[in-house]
């Protein structure tokens, strides 16, 4: 089911939303999303997936140093977590009345 074309891969999760880790180091854990990158099909979340990384010196930091930041995971790992009933969940779509498609939870039907 490969497909060849360039067309960017559609992201389950988006930007601000609330996430748990499904799989991997840093299974279990929540944050919010910081980043969609759709391009590579990760996502950034907040204070998930923490990397050492060296920074060059800035105007803030003469110093350089090391800095602790997020590295992406891949958008499969990662669940949306609905924000009314607080729990990891598939979300479904469905169109509003006023005809703009939204996404719902599948669990308890709240409009996301
Ligand atoms: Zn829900």
């Amino acid at each position: 089911m490969e497909r060849k074309k360039t067309e960017r891969k559609k992201i389950h999760v988006k930007s601000g939303d609330t996430v748990v880790v499904l799989a991997g180091k840093n299974k279990g854990k929540k944050g919010k999303v910081m980043k969609v990158i759709p391009d590579k099909g990760t996502v950034v979340v907040e204070g998930v997936n923490m990397i050492k990384k060296h920074q060059k010196p800035t105007q803030a930091m003469p110093q350089g140093g090391i800095i602790e930041k997020e590295a992406p995971v891949p958008d499969s790992k990662v669940m949306t977590v609905c924000p009314r009933c607080n729990r990891p969940t598939r979300m479904g779509r469905k169109l509003l009345e006023t005809g703009k498609p939204a996404r719902v939870c599948k669990k308890c039907g709240e409009v996301i």
